[in-house]
């Protein structure tokens, strides 16, 4: 039998994450009351996945559990906040026990991980959506905006990049991978959130921002804010084996520059700080990598070794 709307937040969603004292009363009543610790500022955002825009039907629920989370994760690393509790608003077309079962193991192991507790939601009949709204602590005037990178800022970002759109181009049968689905898979459908590296880079780096909608995209959204422009050294960009494979066979940039879903940070420092980001590159639990210069001209330009300009009208997914 079918479980009811509250039968299944109990089984599936009233202990997600892990257990925090500043949540004075999570899933069950008209409101969670939460305690924001005295002197934090607190960091808010929210993402929607639909099914059909941001994933494939059938994709595997608990995979999409983590995605889910991961997204918004991404957005406080982003700002250099340190995440504590979530909410969830589910859209489903039915009431699927296996389904909701892999879907709340997807979203509580990644909860867990990062210390975060679900502490209320809301759940609504109608074609498969998943909104996840998430909130997070930083120091005082320490977060990580995009309107704080000056000219001769060094441009880095962390990990690799291009993982996530290749995995695209090969779920489409677009590419063969030979041997790299798995890697390539998983940088799609469980993104890893650079929380730590968020964190480390509040008050070293100027600015920063989550690679979603793809590099040139999402770094442009820096410099437009700043009121500056960037020049990538695209061959500085860190690849991974799977990505190297794919532009050794004669693949083009379009997967590193213009694809989305790395979640990987871009941010900008002033080169000052470069000797404290080497002290502190070991704790960062990924590599990051510098790759370019903000300077005063506007736009990002993308050039190759020999300085030419690599032609190309920047995109990055839009949804309208
Ligand atoms: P209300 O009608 O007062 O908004 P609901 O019936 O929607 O309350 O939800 C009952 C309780 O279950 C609330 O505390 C709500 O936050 C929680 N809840 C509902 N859906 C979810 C969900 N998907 N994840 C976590 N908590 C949820
Ligand atoms: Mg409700």
């Amino acid at each position: 039998m079918a479980l009811t709307e509250f039968e299944l937040i109990r089984a599936y969603f009233a202990h997600v994450g892990a257990d925090r004292g500043d949540v004075l009363l999570g899933v069950g009543d008209d409101c969670a009351l939460l305690r924001v610790p005295e002197g934090r500022e607190l960091a808010v955002t929210i993402d929607t996945l639909v099914e059909g825009v941001h994933f494939l039907p059938g994709v595997n629920p608990e995979s999409l559990g983590h995605k889910a989370l991961a997204v918004n994760l991404s957005d406080l690393a982003a700002m250099g906040a340190e995440p504590a509790w979530v909410t969830l608003a589910l859209t489903l077309p039915e009431t699927d026990s296996e389904w909701l079962r892999a879907f709340s193991r997807g979203f509580s192991s990644l909860a867990e991980r990062h210390n975060v507790r679900l502490v209320g939601g809301d759940i609504t009949c109608g074609p498969l959506a998943i909104s996840v709204q998430a909130q997070g602590f930083v120091g005082p005037g320490r977060s990580l905006r995009r309107d704080g990178a000056h000219v001769g800022d060094r441009i880095y970002v962390t990990g690799t990049l291009g993982d996530a759109g290749l995995a695209l181009l090969a779920q489409q049968g677009r590419y063969d991978p030979k041997g790299y689905e798995e890697a390539l898979a998983a940088r799609l459908h469980t993104p890893t959130p650079r929380i730590e590296a968020g964190r480390l880079l509040t008050g070293i780096a100027h600015s920063a921002v989550d690679i979603s909608d793809g590099l040139v995209a999402d770094l442009g959204h820096i410099c437009e804010m700043s009121g500056v422009g960037a020049k990538i050294y695209i061959e500085e960009i860190p690849l991974s084996p799977a990505v190297q494979a794919y532009r050794e066979e004669g693949g083009g940039w379009d997967v590193v520059l213009y694809a989305g879903d790395d979640y990987e940070l871009c941010f900008t420092l002033p080169p000052r700080k470069e000797a404290l980001l080497e002290r502190l590159r070991e704790q960062f639990k990924c590599p990051v990598t510098a790759i370019g210069d903000i300077v005063a001209d506007s736009g990002v330009h993308c050039l190759e070794p020999d300085g030419n300009e690599l032609s190309r009208i920047p995109s990055g997914y839009r949804h309208f």
